[in-house]
């Protein structure tokens, strides 16, 4: 598979073109940007973690019959995948309070969730990805009432799939982002699934294993992305 041209470059990403129009190579970088990238800085290694992070959920997720954009993994940073039409909504997950659901509710991290949660946002960094509901994804025009009940079915089915995966390997999956892309085949899951987009506690001790350690300073980010890395890789 032939890496041509770069078609896009996000804060922790970088899409190029390959031979075949119907198939992208996303590499993964080691740049991380928190607060709608007031913060900036680079998490060692994080790019090689995210890319076998998210190779190996995408791959256990198509096992059980969630279709996503991953094709394979190409190198230590490079992800096989097809290429989608993004839809411009950014699908938060939540099984515990944390984050933004903390602030908003004046509850404490921690507290579990009665039921899972599914919160929709819309994609844009200048406005700094908005919370929406899917009134607004219909009469805005990003996303058909169809698109939606789908994208908020198979979240669902993730989230299922995920927590007790996760809880195996010792983590507790607090909260999550996910994104979603339109390709020939049906709706497919894709971006990544990584530290940098989900909330990940160790399960005794509640010690923050993601990219919240970035973003408040917390010490010890490479650490806790490789013992991620181990717990799900290894
Ligand atoms: N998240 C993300 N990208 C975003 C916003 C949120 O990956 O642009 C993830 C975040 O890592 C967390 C979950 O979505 O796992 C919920 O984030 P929240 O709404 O609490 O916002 P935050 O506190 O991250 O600003």
């Amino acid at each position: 598979m032939k890496r041509l041209d770069k078609i896009y470059e996000g804060k922790a990403k970088i899409l190029y073109r390959t031979d075949d129009d119907g198939l992208l190579i996303q590499y993964f970088k080691d740049d991380a940007t928190a607060f709608n990238a007031k913060k900036k800085g680079t998490i060692a290694d994080k790019g090689a973690i995210n890319c076998a992070v998210s190779s190996v959920i995408f791959q256990f997720l198509e096992a059980q019959g969630v279709k996503s954009h991953f094709v394979k993994q190409l190198s230590e940073r490079e992800m096989l995948v097809k290429r989608v039409e993004i839809i411009p909504v950014e699908v938060v997950v939540r099984n515990y309070i944390a984050g933004s659901l903390a602030k908003r509710t004046g509850r404490p991290e921690g507290e579990k969730l009665p039921e899972t949660l599914v919160e929709w946002y819309y994609k844009s960094d200048p406005l700094g990805d908005p919370m929406v509901t899917k009134d607004h994804l219909r009469i805005f025009g990003w996303a058909s009432d169809e698109e939606v009940a789908a994208v908020e079915r198979i979240a669902r089915r993730v989230n299922e799939l995920l927590a007790p995966y996760f809880e195996k390997r010792g983590i507790l999956l607090v909260d999550y982002k996910l994104e979603f892309g339109r390709h020939a085949s049906g709706l497919l899951l894709a971006d990544e699934i990584t530290p940098d987009g989900c909330r990940l506690w160790d399960l005794k001790t509640r010690e923050k294993m993601d990219k919240d350690r970035f973003r408040f300073d917390l010490g010890k980010v490479e650490e806790n992305y490789r013992e991620v890395y181990r717990r799900v890789c290894a």
